[in-house]
């Protein structure tokens, strides 16, 4: 199984992006991230972080931001902070993410993004905001009152992506309304101020929600999640638990079958086929068979993986320099794009009278 093979990109215009990609690599710049609340999972592995990896192979500049600001949108406590975040640069750096060519960082180690911000925020109304239906969505599961961060959670995300000149963002399909919003702030800033920023797109796989043991979207807050650091047994109970429904020929139909399709998803999606065939080939064999060849095909997937994460945990001073070698490339980036947005705001005069 090769990264590549895990995604394949469905829509006319994906593949006239992916085109593009594969053209012209350099020309792109791949921005993306995760928050640091808790080990990765399938769905980040299946919905973005392959997809990362096969960017960078293509040979365009990867920027994997760690948004620990974030952790706090939904939560007071933090938990193990530190250790969340080496845990995610090594999954990082375990699934094929190379120091050498891709950033890593911490956006909290970067504060001209958030200096960002204060124009962006000027750029978006609050009733926008609270259109944002991830955010609805986050701050029910929350169970706490919606914070003012959370609601602006949308344009930090967008400060991080456009402050790292970010055109080409990997994600889930959670994202989506989060990425539409940061378009919008590169338009209306550049439509005030001159043109400074690309509008970046979202490249989505094929499988942009990849589901949990219970059905809903797999999550690390839920609980509902296979962890890339599973171990197989483990993994194998968490699928064989898996609800399904009681009609005994397997069939592909996301709509009236949504978690027996999330398996065949995930099997076509780790062995590069089409959950069509893989659902055909199953047929009369039932949810057992289908459990069976989905556990196994993810520890089969993920061994490797498993085995290099193992291994970059027992090095923690090397993850922590990588995370200090990103987070300094990231500075001198996201400086140029500050001084660049103060020059358009026509607010550079500190720095003396222009040549
Ligand atoms: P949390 O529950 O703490 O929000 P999460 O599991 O939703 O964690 P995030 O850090 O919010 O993970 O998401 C990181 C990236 O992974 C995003 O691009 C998101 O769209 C993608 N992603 C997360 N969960 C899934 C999933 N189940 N299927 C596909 N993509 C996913
Ligand atoms: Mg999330």
């Amino acid at each position: 199984m090769t990264t590549l093979e895990t995604t394949r990109l469905t829509t006319e215009s994906l593949s006239q992006t992916e085109e593009r990609l594969r053209t012209r690599p350099a020309e792109h710049r791949v921005v993306t991230g995760d928050r640091p609340t808790g080990p990765l999972h399938l769905g980040h592995y299946i919905g973005t972080l392959a997809n990362r990896v096969r960017l960078q192979n293509l040979g365009i500049p990867v920027t994997v931001i760690i948004a620990d600001f974030q952790v706090i949108t939904d939560r007071a406590d933090t938990g193990p902070l530190r250790d969340r975040v080496r845990t995610l640069i090594a999954e990082y750096l375990a699934a094929g993410i190379d120091p050498e060519r891709s950033v890593i960082f911490a956006h909290s180690g970067v504060p001209a993004l958030n200096q960002l911000l204060l124009p962006f925020l000027s750029l978006v109304t609050d009733a926008e905001l609270h259109r944002n239906p991830t955010v609805k969505a986050e701050s029910l599961a929350s169970r706490r009152s919606l914070s003012a961060l959370l609601l602006t959670y949308p344009v930090h995300q967008a400060a991080d992506i456009l402050g790292l000149h970010g055109d080409v963002v990997p994600v889930g399909k959670d994202q989506l309304p989060h990425i539409e919003l940061a378009r919008v702030i590169a338009r209306r800033f550049n439509g005030r101020y001159g043109r400074v920023f690309a509008e970046p797109e979202a490249l989505l796989t094929t499988t942009p929600a990849v589901l949990g043991a219970d059905g809903a979207k797999m999550s690390k807050t839920r609980g509902n999640t296979i962890l890339l650091g599973a171990g197989e047994d483990e993994t194998s109970a968490v699928i064989r638990s898996a609800r399904t429904d009681s009609l005994r020929h397997i069939t592909f139909d996301p709509v009236t079958r949504p978690q027996i399709a999330n398996l065949l998803s995930i099997v076509a999606a780790l062995t590069g086929r089409s959950p069509l065939e893989v659902a055909q080939e199953i047929g009369s064999g039932g949810a057992a068979v289908l459990k069976a060849r989905t556990a196994e095909v993810i520890n089969e997937s993920l061994r490797d993986l498993r085995r290099r994460r193992r291994d970059l945990l027992a090095d923690p001073a090397y993850l922590d320099g990588v995370l200090l070698d990103g987070t300094a490339r990231a500075m001198e980036v996201a400086a140029g794009t500050l001084d660049q947005v103060r020059r358009a705001m026509d607010m550079d005069y500190f720095r003396g009278p222009r040549g």
